[in-house]
């Protein structure tokens, strides 16, 4: 096991600034998940750290040694991929195992021990004479992880593991993987555009935009304290509404409403944008008063979730979605009065879209021209 530092890595492809300035350290055993959409630099990131793609500038270390140089099989990782990477004309455990006595560090006996142990984390003891073309696509990712762990390396680094198995699959495999790190507490970095396998699987989630971070944290904290506009609507689904308002004297105000921001008397930012996720909307007549004021919405389509029924609501030419409890009869057309937690209200500065202001009474960052 060992930590990862990466120190104001900097990666160019021609004039494509794919990583900027990224400044990251993984702790020694920790799970840290990158997340970010597609073409935010998260696979570049990842091929960084493996050696296989070269840095532009920056230093990456790896257990306090200096490996930006180094060759991908000096630098004690091991990688699962997408594809899974699998030789067809091998059997799983040869392709667990293959390449591994090159090196001269293995004896026969240890890399069989090694392929038995790793097969029977994964339970796929009895599948290690057949080829990956007789496996089905979650049995091939286990060989694939098999492969890793085989190799007891420092460091494991994960691209989309999961993102060739259909759904019920993903999650299964997610919970394994989850259960695998508790067993083996090997430092992982995991690269994901999938936000609840970020959050599930995560001690930490690192949000790339554009090749630059921007914020890395624990999941419950991204969700409840995003630092910026981008993490607020990226982390969250269905993401956050967002409305543009003016907020004077701790009040936000909308020519449709004025929402006064709890602990917050004395903030005057002027033109600003207040974000309240659907989750913390709700019908008025379905909680017992926690908002200090109800508004008025129409409702313009209803989305059935089974769990939850998700509502678009108009407010004044305005859309905000509401998750709302399942097996109501609302339809498309009739008016709904709306609550809030006001407890759980954001404010972004409009123009670097900042995070001003969080209402949760937990959070420790007095906002811009609050005195308290
Ligand atoms: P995805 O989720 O789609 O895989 P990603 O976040 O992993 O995306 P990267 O693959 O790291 O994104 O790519 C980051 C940026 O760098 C993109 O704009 C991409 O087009 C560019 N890029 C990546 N590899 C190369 C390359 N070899 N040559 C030129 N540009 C590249």
């Amino acid at each position: 096991m060992a930590e990862i530092q990466l120190e104001n890595i900097t990666k160019r492809f021609d004039d494509v600034v794919a990583v900027k300035d990224l400044n990251l350290e993984v702790k020694d055993g920790e799970f840290i998940v990158v997340v970010g959409p597609s073409g935010c630099g998260k696979s570049t990131t990842l091929r960084m750290i493996s050696g296989l793609e070269s840095v532009s500038e920056g230093t990456i270390r790896i257990g306090g040694v200096d490996v930006t140089g180094q060759e991908p099989s000096d630098r004690g990782i091991a990688m699962v991929f997408q594809n899974y990477a699998l030789y067809p004309h091998m059997t799983a455990k040869r392709n667990m195992t293959f390449g591994m006595n090159s090196a001269g560090s293995f004896t026969d006996e240890e890399i069989e021990e090694r392929a038995m142990s790793a097969a029977e984390i994964l339970n796929i003891t009895d599948l290690l004479d057949r080829k990956p073309g007789a496996l089905s696509g979650g049995e091939r990712q286990r060989v694939a992880l098999g492969r890793a762990i085989c190799r007891d390396p420092q460091v494991f680094l994960m691209d989309e593991p999961l993102s060739n198995l259909d759904a019920k699959l993903r999650v299964q495999m997610r919970a394994e993987l989850a259960k695998l790190h508790d067993e083996l507490g090997t430092t992982t970095v995991y690269v994901t555009h999938d936000q609840t396998e970020a959050m599930t699987l995560g001690d930490r989630v690192v949000v790339l935009d554009g090749g630059q971070l921007q914020q890395v944290d624990s999941p419950q904290r991204l969700y409840d304290f995003p630092e910026n506009r981008f993490v607020a609507e990226f982390i969250g689904d269905p993401a956050m509404n967002m409305i543009a308002v003016d907020v004077a004297d701790g009040t936000a105000s909308h020519p449709a409403f004025t929402i006064p921001l709890p602990d917050a008397d004395s903030l005057s930012v002027g033109s600003s944008v207040l974000g309240v996720r659907p989750e913390d909307l709700y019908l008025a007549d379905e909680r017992e008063a926690t908002s200090p004021e109800t508004f008025e919405a129409t409702v313009s389509v209803t989305e059935p979730l089974g769990d939850s029924l998700l509502l678009h609501g108009q407010i004044e030419g305005h859309e905000f979605k509401i998750q709302a409890q399942p097996r109501r009869t609302i339809t498309p057309g009739d008016t709904v009065e709306l609550g809030y937690d006001p407890d759980r209200l954001h404010l972004f500065d409009r123009d670097t879209g900042e995070a001003i202001y969080h209402s949760d009474p937990a959070v420790s960052v007095t906002p811009p021209g609050v005195t308290q």
